[in-house]
């Protein structure tokens, strides 16, 4: 069993992969401003989603959270996945 680590002091989901947080269906995304999707998917700086506020590992939020994509709010925080790319920024032991 994994630990639930603190979302709005990690950020790591948001910054691993310029493809992962993909629009899936009709109404995915109602409601991003346009300047924040690109392609599909969110506009991303590298692989940082542009929609990112703050310093990962320190303090973040998702500037566009109620509206946020489906693969968002399907990413579960203290799953396996989230715990890898925890590790990727050396925020997990
Ligand atoms: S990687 Fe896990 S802890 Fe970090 S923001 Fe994503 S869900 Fe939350
Ligand atoms: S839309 Fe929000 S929750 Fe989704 S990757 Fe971007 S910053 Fe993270």
């Amino acid at each position: 069993m994994y630990a639930i680590p603190d979302c709005e002091g990690c950020g790591a989901c948001c910054s691993f992969s310029w493809e992962w947080p993909t629009l899936i269906g009709d109404h995915d995304g109602d409601g991003i401003p346009a300047y924040l999707i690109e392609d599909g998917r969110m506009r991303c700086d590298g692989d940082r989603c542009a929609a990112l506020a703050g310093t990962i590992g320190d303090s973040v939020h998702c500037r566009v959270y109620a509206d946020r994509p489906l693969v968002c709010r399907e990413f579960t925080a203290g799953s396996e996945a989230c715990h890898a790319v925890r590790a990727h920024f050396g925020l997990d032991e």
